[in-house]
């Protein structure tokens, strides 16, 4: 292997920068030509690839979002396209290619690995919802991003005594409202894996006014929809003034924290060392706090699901 080529794919996600950085760095370190492709598969299809150098990744380590560029390609669905993107590494000599991005993007470069391109997954999304990983790139900045939020929230919703719903990012997928709720003291969490229990909340409400909570905040993650519409319902319910917010983008942009930066750089290292040591197809994962890796479909056939303790706790800790 001579040439990788690194793009990202799908979501952005904080960190994505680091991870590029790191794939960057280490590539030249370990004698690789290394090739930028912008616009994920859309610019692999369409030759959109540059040579990258040790100065092309200065000053970014702190950067929300992708100098890449990122992009949903429904023409790299098609098997015509397909067949275009894995023609293009052939004519730019890329034997390997880094795919920073979700489950999604993965699938896509296991259908090119087939052309014989070999091809390396980092997990970057915020949605931490990647089976065969304990942690994407860009959860924790999300983290943050949403716990920001509720603590102003919370300010305004315990003056007024009100009901607080937030609703946080994961259509598929309760790890932003889960992680938020606890590290924010939500009374409710409402996540696509566990299903909406109005009547339980509307309990909890109740409760909570009864033992002297001045305000009540309920997380839903976007999958399960409508805060504004469970607002009205719970006003109607209770009698309390209920407020939806609806955090949407902001939590895909921000300075990547400490820890994204910190994953993203490991990760990506990672990813051209297993190139190096002549590994094919596999994905970068966090697994009982070390990095591996995994064969991808090994990788995409994994399962994971939400962790019914700490969702259990958070019940507990709001009592
Ligand atoms: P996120 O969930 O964070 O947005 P993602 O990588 O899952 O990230 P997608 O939009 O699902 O985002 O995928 C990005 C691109 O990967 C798609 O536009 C498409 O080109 C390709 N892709 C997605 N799903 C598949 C699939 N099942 N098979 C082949 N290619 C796919």
């Amino acid at each position: 292997v001579k040439t990788i080529g690194v793009l990202t794919s799908g979501g952005d996600a904080p960190g994505m920068n680091a991870a590029i950085r790191a794939v960057v760095r280490t590539g030249i370190y370990y004698g690789f030509r290394v090739m930028g492709i912008r616009r994920g598969y859309n610019g692999l299809i369409e030759g959109d690839i540059f040579e990258m150098n040790l100065r092309s990744v200065s000053d970014i380590i702190q950067r929300g979002g992708t100098i890449l560029l990122t992009a949903r390609s429904p023409e790299f669905m098609t098997e015509n396209g397909l067949k275009k993107a894995a023609s293009m590494c052939k004519i730019f000599k890329i034997d390997a290619l880094v795919v920073i991005g979700g489950d999604g993007s993965f699938r896509g470069a296991r259908d090119l690995s087939k052309f014989g391109i070999n091809v390396v997954g980092i997990p970057g999304t915020i949605d931490n919802d990647i089976a065969c990983t304990d942690y994407t790139i860009g959860f924790d900045t999300a983290l943050n991003t949403v716990q920001d939020a509720i603590n102003k929230i919370r300010d305004t919703a315990t003056s007024h005594e009100r009901v607080s719903i937030l609703e946080v990012m994961g259509r598929h997928a309760g790890y932003i409202a889960l992680y938020s709720g606890i590290a924010g003291g939500a009374e409710s969490i409402v996540i696509p894996e566990k299903g909406l229990d109005k009547d339980e909340i509307i309990r909890r409400i109740i409760d909570g006014k009864n033992k002297g909570k001045l305000h009540n905040l309920i997380i839903l993650a976007e999958g399960i929809g409508g805060a504004t519409e469970l607002a009205k319902e719970i006003e109607e319910a209770t009698g309390i003034e209920t407020r939806a917010t609806i955090l949407g983008y902001i939590q895909r942009g921000g300075s990547p924290t400490a820890y994204d930066r910190v994953m993203a750089s490991l990760m990506g290292a990672r990813a051209v060392e297993v190139i190096k040591e002549g590994k094919k197809n596999r994905i970068i994962a966090l697994k009982d706090g070390k990095i591996v890796d995994y064969d991808i479909d090994e990788a995409l056939s994994m399962q994971k699901s939400i962790d019914e303790y700490m969702y259990d706790l958070a019940t507990i800790l709001s009592l």
